[in-house]
């Protein structure tokens, strides 16, 4: 294996990496940074993520772009804001001894006048994302007509995010004869096309087989209910005590709403998604990045190429919807050398897409059990040993020492270590104490009321909806918190558009009419009446939903719009007022509660 020094790299390169403690190049940067050095040509690389693809495009373009000259010569393309500073921060890096050096970070949801500037005052390398750099190119607030070199970096994703249009649009600023370098960890045949349309019979090299995972990650799936799922995640947290992880979720929503439910239950968990702001996502992924936060709940747009060592755990909380994109995904463990675990949570639907992904990162799934209450119990006891045994003593303490002593004068050895570790594994015990097995059988149809018994339960139906700004969790809370119930006394809540449905145990009949007796929330009338029930609701799924979407539902919704009606002249100012003041009373900062 080549040095750096082998490569070519110049002097002010190789102190910068001797000061970043890369030892020896990886394969990528190995194969990459002599072609790129030497010869003017077009590349195509496919190397998986956390490979170090970063130093093998920024190397030898540091290398090559004349940095006593203020003209834009290196332009990098990257699907993300959060991707974009991180290349960015890179560059600065391998740059530090490049005498003139500017690299401009362009991306969306910050100052575009701040981001103008900093390319005015002589930016020789620019990283972008697509959207913002169309922007700044139709406001000739960029000039890319004399770039030398373009990346596309992680193309597949931003191709997946529907950047084809974009990037077409501004590659076609950009001089016929740059080079063109595209850097991908898959190859569909999306990026096959645009490495045709926009490159000269670019070179080609591979890292490991193209579309297969890291050596050093193990997968294991978990077969649950899918009604289950949130449960069986908290599971997996509280069976892996020192857990370091990212959680992927389909959409935005369930993002948000997975990493609230974490930090409500008592978890350190935050979430990444696309519908937050550039200040709340930087604050997010420091707080991840210090691990301060234990659990990072991300979309996969959100959390592509973000580079954080160490991770342990990836949790699909749900399958993505492309396959392919499972790669990605457990990608972020298992770096660097380390070992990691991708786990996968399933309902038995999605089964078969388990050895689809086993056919395409090449490598066998392990079918785990989700532990039990006990098991968990024990892990976590004995992980609080571990942890007391291994404290470092703070002799702050002393001076009350004699005064406990005398507390615990009574006190055996074996009865403190019981009382010193009850105060905190109690907790534990008591949540896990009778908890259910959470495993699915793939064998029988398991009963779906979650162990509530439908004949004892009470369905109501309530007159606000998904314009209210609910969906089930928050329409779960909502009833939770006003009527002082606990978590599972409200179940099978089922949010439609303008009305929703829920049930209790009939013990709660009374008190749940009473309290909905005129009540009103910011100034509407929220009415709460018994549905006749049949067991219906999620329980039954689509069968029982319709019944009640017909039955009760389809005459409900009219007295509730009729309601509406009666104020017509008001209406619709009133209910946008509602709507909103509805979705400012939830979205008010939660209580931050333990686990139980
Ligand atoms: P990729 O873009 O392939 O996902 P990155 O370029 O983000 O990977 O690199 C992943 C991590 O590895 C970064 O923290 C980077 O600083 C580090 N790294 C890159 N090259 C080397 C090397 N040769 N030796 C040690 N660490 C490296
Ligand atoms: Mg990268």
């Amino acid at each position: 294996m080549n040095t750096f020094h082998d490569l070519g790299l110049n002097e002010d390169l190789l102190k910068a990496i001797t000061d970043m403690g890369f030892e020896k190049p990886s394969e990528v940067q190995d194969k990459a940074i002599p072609i790129l050095l030497e010869e003017d040509t077009d590349l195509v690389a496919l190397a998986q993520t956390g490979t170090g693809k970063t130093a093998a495009f920024g190397f030898p373009m540091l290398q090559k772009i004349d940095s006593s000259s203020r003209t834009t010569q290196g332009l990098i393309l990257s699907p993300t804001r959060e991707l974009c500073i991180q290349i960015t921060n890179e560059l600065k890096l391998y740059g530090k001894y490049c005498k003139g050096l500017n690299v401009a970070a362009i991306y969306g949801g910050a100052s575009i006048t701040d981001q103008a500037r900093e390319v005015k005052r002589g930016a020789q390398v620019i990283v972008a994302t697509p959207g913002r750099m169309k922007d700044m190119i139709s406001r000739r607030l960029v000039d890319i007509t004399k770039i030398e070199y373009a990346v596309l970096d992680e193309a597949d994703e931003m191709l997946n995010m529907g950047f084809k249009e974009d990037i077409t649009e501004i590659l076609s600023h950009t001089p016929e004869d740059k080079n063109t370098w595209l850097f991908s960890a898959t190859m569909p045949k999306e990026v096959a096309r645009i490495a045709k349309k926009f490159m000269f019979e670019p070179q080609e090299i591979t890292v490991g087989h193209k579309n297969e995972g890291s050596k050093n990650v193990s997968h294991e799936y978990f077969l649950v209910n899918s009604r289950d799922r949130y449960q069986a995640l908290k599971r997996l947290a509280d069976a892996n005590p020192d857990i370091f992880s990212v959680i992927f979720c389909r959409t935005k929503r369930d993002t948000q709403r997975v990493a609230e439910n974490l930090i409500e239950d008592g978890y350190s968990a935050g979430a990444i998604h696309g519908d937050l702001s550039q200040n709340q996502r930087d604050i997010v992924m420091k707080q991840f990045r210090t691990k301060q936060i234990q659990m990072l709940v991300a979309t996969d747009v959100a959390a592509r190429g973000i580079d954080v060592d160490n991770i342990t755990h990836v949790i699909n909380y749900q399958l993505p919807d492309e396959i392919e994109t499972y790669t990605h995904r457990s990608g972020r463990t298992g770096r660097a050398g380390k070992t990691g675990v991708s786990m996968v949570i399933v309902s038995k639907s999605e089964v078969r897409k388990i050895k689809s992904i086993e056919r395409i990162i090449k490598k066998q799934f392990e079918k785990k059990p989700i532990p039990n209450g006990m098991e968990i119990c024990e892990i976590q006891l004995m992980s609080l040993a571990n942890k007391i045994h291994d404290t470092e003593i703070n002799h702050e303490i002393d001076p009350y020492l004699e005064s406990i002593n005398q507390l615990f004068e009574e006190t055996t050895k074996d009865e403190l270590i019981k009382k010193f570790f009850s105060v905190e594994f109690t907790r534990f015990f008591n949540y896990y104490n009778k908890a259910k097995d959470l495993n699915s059988s793939a064998e029988h149809s398991s009963s779906r009321d979650g162990g509530k018994n439908s004949s004892n339960a009470a369905r109501y139906f309530i007159n606000v909806g998904e314009k209210d700004g609910f969906d089930w969790m928050k329409l779960k809370d909502f009833l939770k918190d006003n009527l002082a119930l606990g978590k599972d006394d409200i179940f099978k809540v089922d949010v439609k558009e303008t009305f929703s449905f829920f049930n209790t145990e009939k013990e709660h009949q009374e008190r749940v009419i009473e309290y909905f007796t005129d009540f009103k929330e910011n100034g509407r009338f929220v009415n709460v009446e018994i549905t006749e029930n049949r067991g219906g609701g999620r329980g039954g799924r689509d069968r029982g939903r319709r019944r009640d979407g017909r039955k009760g539902g389809g005459d409900r919704k009219r007295r509730f719009s009729g309601s509406k009606e009666n104020n017509e002249g008001r209406r619709s100012r009133r209910n946008d007022r509602d709507k909103s003041e509805f979705k400012t009373t939830h979205a008010r900062p939660r209580r931050s509660r333990r686990r139980d």
